[in-house]
């Protein structure tokens, strides 16, 4: 196992969020471009337009039947 000096991680250009440009601390959020308050509010978007879409059509299908 080779041991990775904790230094590295500060070598990593791109530790920038893509979303807000804060500072990624974390190694996963570096690995996924995005601080984690960013990917959750992603998420909770993402989640939040399906929702819409889901009501859209359930609104739509009951228009239909008028
Ligand atoms: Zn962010």
């Amino acid at each position: 196992m080779n041991k990775q000096p904790e230094s590295e991680i500060f070598t990593i250009p791109d530790r920038r969020c893509k979303r807000c440009g804060g500072l990624l601390t974390s190694a996963e959020a570096i690995r996924d471009g995005y601080g984690s308050c960013c990917l959750r509010k992603m998420r909770q978007e993402a989640r939040a337009k399906e929702q819409l879409r889901n009501q859209c059509s359930l609104f739509n299908d009951e228009e239909g039947e008028r």
